[in-house]
């Protein structure tokens, strides 16, 4: 399990917390609806915006290695999984949430 800050910007603490508050009813509060970036660089594929220990690329490159996109981060998957496709599923969806967003621009 990675270090999650409550009141960190980055993916992985956001998306962490978020499931905690599902598993514990509170369906109301979910992910933050915001569009996650590095506070470093301002790009959403850095490594950094999906994890907040990760290092800063500089670089918006799809693929890159600890990037939340377009491929789920092998930390969370375990995570997960452990609760079924319905939480991958609301992950997956937020992650296109973001997606939509840049496009929407
Ligand atoms: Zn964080
Ligand atoms: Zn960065």
């Amino acid at each position: 399990m990675n270090d999650v800050r409550i009141d960190c910007w980055c993916i992985t603490c956001d998306e962490t917390i978020a499931h905690a508050q599902r598993l514990n009813g509170d369906f109301m509060l979910g992910a933050t609806p915001r569009f996650i970036v590095c506070p470093d660089c301002g790009n959403k594929r850095c490594p950094r915006a999906a994890y907040h220990d990760n290092a800063c690329t500089h670089s918006n490159e799809p693929g890159q290695p600890g990037s939340a996109y377009p491929a789920l981060p092998a930390w969370d998957e375990a995570d997960y999984r452990r609760d079924g496709d319905q939480a991958l599923t609301a992950l997956a969806a937020s992650i296109a949430r973001y997606d939509r967003q840049e496009e929407g621009e």
